[in-house]
C-alpha cells in the first residue's frame, strides 16, 4: 500500500497543475493516470490562455490571474512550452456582430480588462488572407498562447523534481474513506491519503460516484483540423464573433450543419507554423471518433473568413471532449461532504487557460491559505443535488 499526503486523481493539464503548485509548496504528492499522463482532453484541443471569450468580470479576471501565473511559468519551469503572448482577436461579419462587439469591449474594459475595437483597416492588416467583406472586430491585448501538452509535462516534471510521484496506467476504481485515511484501489493497487483531489476531466462524475456524489459535468465533442506548415496566414489567435454565441448557446444567422454542430472559427497558428483550425461543439457522448461532414463544415468556416485557404493543405483532425458545466464554470472546490476530498474538474473549453490559476487554488485550500481567487462561484455547493440517493 502506498501512501502520501496527497493524491491527485488525473493525469491532465489540470491535475499536473495541482500537482506542480502542491510540490512547490511542500506538500508529498502522488498523481495517477488511468492511461498515459495528458493522453485525455488536454491533448486533444488548442493551447489559447484567453479573457477575450470570457463573460466580463469573475471569468475574466479569473483568466487574467491565469495569464499572468503561465508567464511566470515560461520563467520558472525547466522545459519551454511554446509560450506566446501576442493577444488575440474576434472578427464581425455583420453590423449586428459589430454592435454586440461594441458592447463586449465596453463591458470588459470597465472591469479593467484591455480590450479595443478593431476596424475594417485594422482587420487587413492583421492578415492579407482574411475576406474583403469583414467589418472588423475587437482585440484583447494579452492573451497568450502555448503547447498544451507541452505545458502539462513541464509542470509534471518540475513536480517530480520537487518530490512528486506520478504512476501511470494506474486506473482507479473504488474510493473509499477510513477515518481520516482514504484507501484508493487501482488497477496498480491500493493507495492510501490525507488528502484527494479528482481533477478527472470529463470522468470526474465517475470519480465522484464511487464516493456517492453526483458531479454536474458532461463530456461536450469538439473537432480540429491540423494545416500542414505553408503560407505565414498571421502570427495571433483568430476567432469569429459567432464563437461567443456559439459557447453560451445564443442564437447564430448560419446554416443549419454549422448551426446543428455548434461550428465557429478558431484560428490558432502554432510556434512551428501547423496552424489550427476549429471548432464544433456538441453532446454525443464518450466517442472521439472524427466525424468527417463536421470537418467539412468547419473547413468551410474557415474557408469563409480565409477564402485562400481552399488551395492550403491540412495534415490530420482530432476530436476531443471538453468538460460542461452548465454554468461554464469549473468546480474547484472542497467538498462539504468528505472533508479533505476536492474537485477540480469541469473547465470545459479553458482548462488550459485555467489550468495554472486551478492548481493553485488546490494548493491554497489543502494549505488553507488565502485564495489567489474568489472561490464561491467555483464552489461544489452551488450544485443542489450533490449526494447521489438511491
Ligand atoms: C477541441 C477543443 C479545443 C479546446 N481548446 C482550448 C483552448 O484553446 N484553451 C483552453 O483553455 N481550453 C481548451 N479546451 C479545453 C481543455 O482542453 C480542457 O478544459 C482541459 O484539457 C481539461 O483538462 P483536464 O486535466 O481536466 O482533463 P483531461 O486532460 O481529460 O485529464 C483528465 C485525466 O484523468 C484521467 N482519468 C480519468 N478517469 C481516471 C481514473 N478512473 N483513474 C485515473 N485517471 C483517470 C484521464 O485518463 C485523463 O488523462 C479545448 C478542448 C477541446 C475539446
Amino acid at each position: 500500500m502506498k501512501h502520501s499526503d496527497v493524491l491527485v486523481i488525473g493525469g491532465g493539464i489540470i491535475g499536473c497543475s495541482i500537482a506542480y503548485y502542491l510540490s512547490k509548496a511542500g506538500r508529498e504528492v502522488t498523481i495517477i493516470e488511468k492511461g498515459e499522463f495528458v493522453s485525455g482532453t488536454s491533448s486533444r484541443c488548442d493551447g489559447n490562455i484567453l479573457a477575450i471569450d470570457k463573460d466580463p468580470g469573475f471569468d475574466s479576471q479569473m483568466s487574467l490571474v491565469s495569464q499572468r501565473l503561465v508567464d511566470e511559468l515560461s520563467r520558472e519551469l525547466d522545459h519551454s512550452f511554446e509560450y506566446r503572448a501576442p493577444g488575440s482577436i474576434l472578427v464581425c461579419e455583420s453590423d449586428e456582430e459589430m454592435e454586440a462587439a461594441k458592447k463586449w469591449v465596453e463591458r470588459q474594459k470597465a472591469a479593467g480588462l484591455p480590450f479595443r475595437m478593431l476596424d475594417r483597416e485594422d482587420i487587413r492588416q492583421e492578415s492579407p488572407y482574411f475576406a474583403d467583406d469583414l467589418l472588423g472586430g475587437l482585440e484583447c491585448a494579452t492573451d497568450s498562447t502555448v503547447n498544451p501538452y507541452l505545458l502539462a509535462f513541464s509542470l509534471l516534471e518540475d513536480a517530480k523534481k520537487r518530490g512528486a510521484t506520478a504512476f501511470r496506467q494506474t486506473e482507479v476504481r473504488g474510493i473509499k474513506k477510513d477515518q481520516d485515511i482514504f484507501i484508493v484501489h487501482t488497477s496498480n493497487g491500493d493507495f492510501t491519503a490525507n488528502h484527494v483531489v479528482n481533477a478527472a476531466g470529463v470522468w470526474a462524475p465517475r470519480i465522484g460516484e464511487m464516493l456517492n456524489l453526483s458531479i454536474p459535468i458532461k463530456p461536450r465533442k469538439g473537432h480540429i483540423i491540423v494545416a500542414s506548415r505553408q503560407q505565414f496566414v498571421g502570427s495571433r489567435k483568430v476567432m469569429e464573433f459567432g464563437y461567443l454565441i456559439s459557447k453560451f448557446g445564443g442564437v447564430r444567422h448560419v446554416d443549419p450543419l454549422t448551426e446543428k454542430y455548434g461550428v465557429a472559427l478558431v484560428f490558432e497558428p502554432t510556434e512551428s507554423q501547423n496552424f489550427l483550425i476549429g471548432s464544433s461543439r456538441e453532446f454525443v457522448g464518450f466517442n472521439t471518433k472524427v466525424n468527417n461532414e463536421i470537418i467539412r463544415c468547419i473547413a468551410n468556416r474557415a474557408i469563409r473568413f480565409y477564402p485562400k485557404m481552399a488551395d492550403m493543405m491540412v495534415i490530420r483532425s482530432y476530436a476531443g471532449l471538453r468538460p460542461w458545466t452548465e454554468d461554464h464554470l469549473p468546480i474547484v472546490s472542497r467538498v462539504e461532504e468528505i472533508p479533505n476530498f476536492y474537485i477540480a474538474a469541469g473547465h470545459e473549453g479553458d482548462g488550459i487557460s485555467l489550468a495554472a490559476v486551478t492548481g493553485k487554488v488546490i494548493e491554497e485550500l489543502i494549505n488553507e491559505k488565502e485564495t489567489c481567487i474568489p472561490i464561491e462561484p467555483l464552489a461544489f455547493n452551488r450544485f443542489k443535488e450533490r449526494v447521489v440517493t438511491s
